[in-house]
């Protein structure tokens, strides 16, 4: 039977368990076990739990459309700032410490469907967000994105999101010592407060 399977095949099928170690060597992790929650959780039973009355054009299912709506909740929410055309929250299951999700205040899945003064001012808060989070934080850099569709990765893809991660030299490498999912929400109010300012 060998003889019929390519020979580079074979050399690969002979040495991949060492191969693929030296690969996975070189890719970087950042830690965030507290994504677990994300991964795990019963998504529908989550959005009935926060279900509140939206718009016409707005998904009663959809966390930032719920967040739109549910303007006497930013706290509980982790809503930081309204815009006339934009909303910015604070990520429930961070990648980093400081994961912004800055989307626009339409449920809109496609960069087509905004319109211009709605492209303008999420550039603007995405801008807004990279200077407070540098003066308050002092990150290295920062991975800023957009998860268009399911395939690209999007957990929420009706509602365009953009994220703003902060990065710090050597935060890939770091073992988080969280031992309990108390911890997060702690540290994720602490930090409502201080962008808030409330
Ligand atoms: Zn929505």
């Amino acid at each position: 039977m060998d003889g019929l399977i390519d020979p580079r095949f074979r050399l690969f099928r002979r040495y991949y368990k060492l191969i693929i170690p030296v690969i996975m060597t070189n890719i970087d992790i950042l830690w965030a076990p507290w994504r677990m929650a994300y991964i795990t959780e019963n998504k529908d039973s989550a959005a009935e739990k926060t279900a509140v009355a939206v718009g016409p054009h707005a998904d009663p299912k959809c966390f930032l459309c719920q967040a739109v709506f549910d303007d006497a909740n930013d706290r509980t929410r982790f809503v930081i700032r309204r815009t006339e055309w934009t909303l910015s929250v604070l990520n429930r299951f961070p990648y980093n410490n400081g994961h912004i999700l800055v989307a626009p205040r339409n449920h809109c899945g496609n960069l087509s469907g905004l319109t211009e003064t709605e492209k303008i001012e999420l550039i603007r808060e995405i801008d807004r967000w990279t200077e407070i989070l540098t003066q308050h934080m002092s990150p290295d850099g920062f991975n800023i994105g957009l998860n268009l569709g399911h395939a690209a990765g999007a957990g929420l893809p009706g509602h365009l999101h953009w994220h703003i991660v902060p990065r710090w030299n050597g935060d890939t490498n770091y073992m988080a010592t969280i031992g309990s999912t108390h911890v997060i929400p702690q540290s994720l109010e602490a930090l409502w407060t201080i962008l808030t300012g409330k």
